[in-house]
């Protein structure tokens, strides 16, 4: 593995090793494909472009493994009954790099997207030339855009229960969110909260029928209905949240410790904007090879997929990325040598 920050820095003041007083090969001086992103999408491309011999690049991003590193349970990724967010990633991580794919920690800051090769930039000032890339950046918890949210994040306002939940033995929690993640996540924090209550806008839930039946049964759990947070208040840390009833108008002033927000996900497409085709929500667009509008640049994940957003579907994608990334890189080859073969 690569570490972005000792390759730069350096520990103590010694030049770090390179790769070939590692031991290990060095890389090309142009890659063949760099994955961008850490999460299902991203090591599902690495596991098989590896094993096509293409040495893949991959480059984490700030948080290593996306949003199903801050899932507590994951019950649905075939093969795995139940099995932590954290472990499903490491294991994805294991098997890319098993096969020779080198994982780079850092971020990347920029890309030019004319090309092959195009060119690659991360926060610690590596550049990298490369001829194809897959775009698996994922999407970031959505905010809930009120008052008090920014300041009181970490102190009682929170987008991860994995992260955070233990600090919140014995205390009031609100859960914002009808959909999958909030009932999880919910049901996660009953085994430290006092009580949970899950405020939904609307009065019926998104989330599928198991786990509706799970937090409907569990007995910490209360559903505040047709309801929307209009702010947050607290000094050091929250202290209470003003509701508002959609359906009535009320506005009631209620105490709480902790805010879990689960309100949908925004694509994280900042590195994208007027370099590759989007969407009017932000995601990415791909046809069904995975490819976007420009030849050699792939996605996969949910920087382009709104619609199913599971690991699985995820990690098909990717694969599916892989595979068109494979072709592609025929097809270049054959390009540059014709007749060669
Ligand atoms: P989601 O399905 O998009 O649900 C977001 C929820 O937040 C919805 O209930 C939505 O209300 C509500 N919401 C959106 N904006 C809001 C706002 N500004 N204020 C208040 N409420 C707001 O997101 P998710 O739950 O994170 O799930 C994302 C994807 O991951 C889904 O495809 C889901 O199936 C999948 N997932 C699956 C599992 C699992 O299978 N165990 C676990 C986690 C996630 P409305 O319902 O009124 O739109």
């Amino acid at each position: 593995m690569l570490d972005g920050l000792n390759l730069n820095i350096g520990l103590g003041g010694e030049t770090p090793a390179t790769e070939s007083e590692t031991g290990a090969a060095p890389r090309p001086d142009v890659e063949n494909v760099i994955i961008i992103g850490s999460g299902p999408a991203g090591w599902s491309a690495a596991i098989y472009a590896a094993r096509a011999d293409l040495r893949p690049l991959l480059i984490t991003g700030n948080e290593m493994g996306g949003q199903i590193a801050l899932t507590t349970e994951v019950e649905n990724f075939p093969g795995f009954e139940s099995i932590t967010g954290p472990e499903l990633v490491e294991r994805m991580q294991s098997q890319a790099e098993r096969f020779d794919t080198e994982v780079l920690i850092d971020t990347v800051t920029e890309i030019d997207v004319n090309g092959p090769p195009f060119t690659v930039t991360t926060a610690n000032e590596r550049v990298f030339k490369t001829k194809s890339i897959i775009v698996a950046t994922g999407a970031s918890p959505r905010r809930l855009g009120v008052p008090n949210e920014e300041r009181l994040t970490g102190r009682g306002v929170s987008y991860c229960a994995t992260c955070d939940g233990f600090f919140f033995r014995g205390k009031d929690i609100v859960v914002v969110g009808g959909g999958d993640s909030a009932l999880q996540e919910a049901l996660f924090l009953t085994k430290f909260g006092s009580k949970v209550r899950i405020v939904h806008r609307r009065d019926q839930l998104r989330a599928g029928a198991t786990l509706q039946r799970r937090a409907r049964e569990n007995p910490k759990i209360e559903f505040v209905w047709n309801s929307v947070i209009e702010g947050i208040q607290g000094e050091a840390k929250v202290e209470s949240l003003t509701l508002k009833n959609v359906v009535t108008g009320q506005t009631v002033e209620t105490p709480t410790d902790g805010v879990f927000v689960y309100v949908g996900h925004l694509p994280n497409n900042q590195l994208f904007e007027g370099k590759l085709a989007m969407d009017e929500e932000g995601y990415l667009v791909t046809d069904k090879l995975m490819r976007t509008n420009v030849p050699g640049i792939f996605a996969a994940g949910e920087i382009q997929d709104h619609r199913f957003k599971q690991a699985a579907t995820s990690a098909g994608q990717g694969v599916a990325a892989a595979l068109e990334v494979e072709k592609f890189l025929a097809d270049l080859e054959d390009r540059a040598y014709p007749g060669a073969g």
